[in-house]
């Protein structure tokens, strides 16, 4: 029989590279617990559905009832938790799913964990790894890196809510001895993102051959990592992190998000020309900058790369065009995914862009 993991958020950008990977990499039998809100996707899960060591549940990491039981039935040998409101702009306009999910959801994950690992006879195996973000540790100015000594600074509802969940997390090691790691990742990108976050956005609005928004003037500094990139290191966390621990994971390579933007525009023009051969560029579109919009995000992996050996397998360059041929391949992925909910969003929050 083959050792069981739970995945909450599976249905998301990166839980579903998460189970991807271990469906197709490991032995693992996977358990994908999402609520499916309008960021949870099965159809990002097709190639790994019918895997008999793949098993969904619908469940929200809230309801108290159903986690327990499903740590009973399935008597996991540890748990992934990605499950979490992700969207910086949905947090400024609307922070209580944000509070209720990420810091409340967290808790009960962990009150359950607690309760089902000091029932286990063998407790040498099972770990709580929670997956966080750089956002915790606020902004950088033009030099430096966020490392796991960082002091945390959080300064969006959405970043104040993941810091929350990291102190909780922490408290219950420190306080019940629950055996935990934390991830703390930069900005992913890849397949099956959701059309909300830069770069799908960026993709999607220059396809249809609308603005392509920046916010101030898109001199923001992010540091990019591909989506599989830190799946294998969530794992890696889970298999082989110590217990207590936390690790930053990044791949340096910083850009603006102008960089970012003209990266995708060159890469359509040569891939997807438009008719009237002008460039892409040309629906550049500067928007009002975010509330408190922080500067840099920049990160040191240097632990995670020394203990775990942890290394990116994608830079920027091979992985931004990897994405854009993925997004020009599966636009009946994007189309379904932008239809419903997030269009009535985007229309109430978005209008007048
Ligand atoms: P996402 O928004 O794409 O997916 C989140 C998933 O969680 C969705 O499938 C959604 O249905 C599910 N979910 C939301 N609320 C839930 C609830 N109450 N119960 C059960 N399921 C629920 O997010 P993502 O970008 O894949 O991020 C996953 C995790 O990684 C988050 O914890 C995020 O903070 C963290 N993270 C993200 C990034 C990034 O660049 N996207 C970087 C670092 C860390």
């Amino acid at each position: 029989m083959t050792k069981t993991l739970l995945v909450t958020g599976g249905a998301g950008f990166i839980g579903s590279a998460v189970v991807r990977e271990l469906i197709q990499n490991s032995d693992y039998t996977v358990i994908n617990i999402d609520k499916l809100t309008y960021a949870g996707n099965l159809e990002s899960l097709k190639s790994v559905e019918n895997s008999s060591r793949y098993k969904f549940e619908q469940v929200d990491i809230c309801d108290k009832a159903n986690i327990q039981r499903i740590f009973n039935d399935y008597q996991p040998v540890g748990i992934l938790h990605l499950a979490a409101e992700s969207h910086v702009d949905r947090s400024i306009v609307g922070p209580g799913e944000f509070i209720e999910t990420n810091i409340v959801g967290t808790y009960n994950l962990l009150e359950c964990a607690r309760e089902y690992y000091n029932q286990l006879t063998d407790k040498s195996q099972f770990k709580f790894v929670h997956i966080s973000t750089d956002e915790v540790f606020g902004s950088l100015g033009d030099t430096g890196y966020f490392s796991e000594q960082t002091p945390y600074d959080p300064r969006s509802p959405y970043s104040a809510s993941k810091a929350s969940s990291d102190m909780l997390v922490r408290a219950w090691y420190h306080t019940y001895n629950l055996p935990i790691v934390i991830t703390n990742c930069t900005n992913n990108y890849g397949p099956y993102h959701f059309p909300e976050k830069l770069i799908p956005l960026v993709i999607n609005n220059a396809l249809q051959g609308k603005p392509l928004p920046i916010y101030g003037k898109g001199d923001n500094v992010r540091d990019w990592l591909y989506v599989d990139d830190h799946a294998r290191g969530i794992i890696l966390a889970f298999e082989k992190g110590r217990v207590g621990e936390s690790y930053c994971i990044g791949g340096h390579n910083e850009r603006t998000n102008l960089q970012v933007v003209e990266t995708i525009c060159r890469i359509l023009d040569e891939l997807q020309a438009k008719v009237d051969k002008t460039s892409y560029s040309e629906q550049i579109t500067y928007v009002t900058d975010r509330a408190g919009h922080d500067y840099r995000y920049a990160m040191d992996p240097a632990k995670i790369q020394a203990e775990l050996g942890w290394q990116p397998q994608e830079d920027f360059d091979s992985g931004i065009r990897k994405t854009v041929k993925w997004y020009l391949d599966n636009q009946e992925w994007v189309a379904h995914v932008i239809s419903g909910e997030y269009q009535s969003w985007i229309k109430q929050n978005y209008s007048g862009r």
